[in-house]
């Protein structure tokens, strides 16, 4: 199974044929694709992500390994939002640090949870149905997030989608499910 160096790297080769067969699905298929520079600029970025992406199941690997901070901090800090404010016992330097307490103690269930809850290796993850949750996630991202055009969120979503899917491909595991 190819390894984190050789899912990254055949995703920052690989680009340039994602960029072509926009190009042929827009021209030929009708799809209304948008390639702005800013699009296959973020496109690139989660195209790449998106070649190693799947290896988050596995508990090794350094992409699951990189992605537990994130969200451990994640939580922790929206439960910190979350109770701030309901917390009342006493002085303002107290409630703050007593809602950091909550804080810290949902971003360490959270740490663990992540292990815990992620379906096994190559379990659901390496399928085209999460090829196709990250490709709208990208897809909203672009829209919603960085209020670009359609067009060109449609195309930042079908980036993400592809480095998905060529990891997959490179694992030789696609399935649908
Ligand atoms: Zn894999």
């Amino acid at each position: 199974m190819p390894n984190y160096d050789v899912h990254l790297l055949s995703g920052i080769v690989t680009y340039p044929l994602a960029i072509f067969i926009a190009f042929m699905l827009r021209d030929h298929a009708g799809v209304p694709f948008v390639l702005s520079t800013t699009a296959m600029v973020i496109g690139y970025a989660l195209y790449v992500l998106g070649s190693d992406l799947p290896d988050m199941d596995h508990p090794n690997a350094l992409i699951h390994r990189g992605t537990k901070p994130i969200v451990s901090v994640a939580v922790g800090s929206a439960v910190f939002i979350q109770s701030f404010g309901s917390i009342n016992i006493g002085e303002p330097w107290l409630n703050v640090t007593a809602a950091w307490g909550f804080g810290a103690l949902a971003a360490l269930m959270a740490w663990f949870a992540f292990t815990w809850v992620m379906p096994k290796h190559r379990g659901i993850v390496h399928s085209l149905l999460f090829a196709a949750v990250y490709g709208l996630l990208g897809y909203a991202l672009v829209e919603f997030g960085l209020g670009l055009g359609r067009g060109e969120a449609l195309f930042a979503g079908f980036a993400a989608f592809s480095g998905y899917t060529l990891h997959l491909i490179l694992d030789r595991g696609v399935s649908l499910l």
